[in-house]
């Protein structure tokens, strides 16, 4: 066997050194500028994120988990209240709605997406229902004409959770404006990467958008003025002008994991019980994560373990499945719970090379030819 190339999960240095003298020279401006918080390094940026994604507001906060914290207060969102969402996804998607005492209500997924499935989302509807929460699960955009109408026929506003999905787009349309707000997630390895926590609220309602601005900002528009009931969740300068060098090559770096994914898509052609990542007729993906669905998943896992080549389970434990949560949302979800029992996330980044994918391929399909 070879020796093992040099393989990661997630690249997030090499990127740098790509366009290392582009964030230097920003990073430094900020450094001698005296404006650390907000200002105007987070204003260009969350312009250039709102031309970007063709929305009318876009409001930098602390982290993608804040996004959608601040989305949920920002529509009044609190106990008693429902929200419709998902039980295959990170933490965060659930931690906000019980955060704010509201419950969240899950709907089952379409297996072959991994996101919500629009004809389930209606039954979990009840009169307590404030807001439908889909996620847009590893740069896959979930299935949004249906959500839209269900969401005008009932007046229940969505919430996109975009955290994994910035740029993927739904029938030529990138998603966030679908719903009342987009909450974007800036974590170092989300496809456009901070170097810390950072996250983004989106929208084309202009009173929301302002309401927004506020609870970010202690709930107050002048200082010492508190209108409403809000939280410190603002976007550091330094990371609104990393981010900013690193959004103009947003487009190409996802250029590059499509490409990626195409070559691992041709390299486990025909190879027997691998399911592969599918991109829906409506859908342009981004592939946050490149997810096989494989029946032996742990034997395949531990193979990759053995060459050294790094894997993950996103995510090995439903919500609704998890100590802290157990008093929510109950309920049995099988398709969901199918995934998490059979899904392997392969290394997906910009830098990735196709002899190190042949390398990781090969290891699936040794397990898979009984080797
Ligand atoms: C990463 C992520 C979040 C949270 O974003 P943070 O910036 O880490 O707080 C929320 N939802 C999903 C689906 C995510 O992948």
């Amino acid at each position: 066997m070879k020796n093992t190339p040099n393989i990661q999960m997630v690249d997030v240095v090499g990127q740098y050194r790509r366009i290392k003298s582009e964030i230097d020279e920003a990073v430094l401006g900020v450094l001698g500028s005296g404006q650390y918080i907000l200002g105007k390094e987070v204003a260009e940026f969350e312009s250039a994120v709102a031309r970007y994604l063709g929305v009318k507001h876009a409001v930098g906060c602390a982290s993608g988990t804040d996004a959608l914290q601040v989305a949920l207060m920002a529509l009044g969102i609190g106990p008693g209240d429902e929200v419709v969402t998902t039980p295959f996804t990170f933490v965060a998607t659930t931690e906000t709605v019980v955060l704010l005492g509201a419950r969240p209500v899950y709907a089952d997924i379409d297996p072959m997406t991994f996101n919500l499935d629009p004809a389930r989302i209606e039954r979990a509807i009840t009169p307590r229902t404030k807001a439908i929460m889909p996620v847009h699960l590893y740069g896959h955009p979930a299935d949004m004409d249906p959500m839209v109408e269900l969401s005008r026929r009932t007046g229940i506003p969505i919430i996109e959770d975009m955290a994994q999905a910035i740029g993927a787009e739904y029938r030529g349309t990138k998603v966030g404006s679908f719903g009342a707000f987009g909450c974007i997630s800036f974590y170092p390895s989300k496809n456009l990467g901070a170097f810390g926590d950072g996250g983004m609220v989106v929208t084309n309602d202009d009173a929301l958008a302002e309401r927004v601005r506020m609870i970010i900002n202690h709930g107050s528009r002048v200082r010492y003025q508190h209108e409403v009931l809000g939280v410190n969740s603002r976007l550091d300068a330094l990371q609104a002008a990393i981010l900013r060098v690193k959004l103009k090559h947003l487009n190409a770096w996802l250029d590059a994991r499509r490409r990626a994914a195409e070559v691992y898509n041709r390299l486990l052609d025909g190879a027997d019980d691998v399911v592969r990542p599918i991109e829906a007729p409506y859908a342009r993906h981004v592939y946050h994560q490149y997810t096989l669905r494989l029946k032996n998943r742990d034997r395949v896992a531990a193979r990759l373990a053995e060459r050294g080549i790094p894997h993950a389970i996103y995510y090995p434990i439903p919500p609704h499945r998890q100590e802290a949560f157990r008093e929510f949302g109950a309920g049995s979800f099988p398709i969901s719970e199918q995934a998490a029992a059979e899904v392997l996330s392969l290394p997906m980044h910009t830098e990735l090379t196709e002899e190190q994918q042949a390398f990781v391929v090969d290891a699936v399909k040794s397990v898979q030819q009984g080797k």
